[in-house]
């Protein structure tokens, strides 16, 4: 069957000589890889099209039995041109795509991978119209991780409930109080560090422009959740610590 869909590409590998492999998120079919034969060759027509972390229309020969096939055309429907053009944006995207590619085996849960389309989508246009790559980086992650069942709990201390916090424990995934912390031997945040935490989880990507002017710094809570993704999902994100080290302000 010959078919035509809308997606953001999330990753680009090379395949055999001249072809590559696309990632694509889609609403219709979920995760798909759609492979680009002869993408590297300059006479390629699809050659400018499949460029990762932008919007495009794709023409592909679909199978219910598989989660690969072959990418006839493509064009693109949003470049999001400043997100590539920028070196904050573009590492804070990936970052993103890397965790979503992650989280979803192909074809799999599609209640799961229509909210991860949404959420990118979301994230390429806010990075896109310059909201800041730290902020947008940590909203985003920290949907992510809710979205997973396990986000952290920041209304109260997550081991006896009260709600004089002094403390993130990764390990115990949220908030503690101070002696609660003291138990377990986690050292104390000051205040801003536990307030930037708390409005971050809390937070949407349409509220970056509010989030902009309470908040030097996002950095701390990335790496934080970051931490979390590896405690609690076992995801050890590779390219985080580039965005950690190029990131400026
Ligand atoms: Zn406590």
């Amino acid at each position: 069957m010959n078919d035509k869909t809308v997606g953001l590409i999330l990753k680009e590998q090379d395949y055999r000589e001249s072809s590559v492999i696309l990632t694509v998120l889609t609403k219709e079919y979920g995760k798909i890889s759609l492979v680009a034969q002869s993408a590297r060759k300059m006479t390629s027509k699809n050659r400018g099209s499949i460029l990762p972390y932008t919007k495009g229309e794709f023409f592909f020969d679909f199978k219910e039995t598989r989660t690969m096939f072959r990418l006839k055309t493509a064009h693109t429907i949003e470049m999001y041109r400043y997100l590539h053009e920028d070196l904050n944006a573009s590492l804070a995207i990936a970052v993103i795509a890397e965790v979503m590619d992650a989280f979803l085996l192909e074809s799999a849960d599609f209640e799961l991978s229509s909210h991860f389309y949404e959420l990118f989508e979301e994230a390429c246009t806010a990075l896109n119209e310059r909201h800041r790559a730290d902020i947008v980086l940590a909203v985003t992650l920290a949907d992510l991780l809710d979205v997973q069942g396990i986000g952290p709990d920041v209304d109260e201390c997550v081991l006896c409930g009260n709600t004089n916090v002094a403390a993130i424990s990764v390990r115990d995934g949220g908030f503690l109080c101070a002696d609660c912390a003291a138990g377990h031997g986690v050292s104390l945040n000051d205040l801003s560090s536990l307030r930037a935490f708390r409005l971050i989880n809390k937070a949407k990507l349409a509220h970056c422009s509010i989030l902009e002017e309470h908040m030097d710094s996002a950095m701390e809570t990335c790496t934080l959740l970051v931490e979390f993704l590896r405690q609690h999902a076992g995801l050890s994100v590779r390219s985080f610590p580039l965005f950690q080290q190029m990131f400026q302000v």
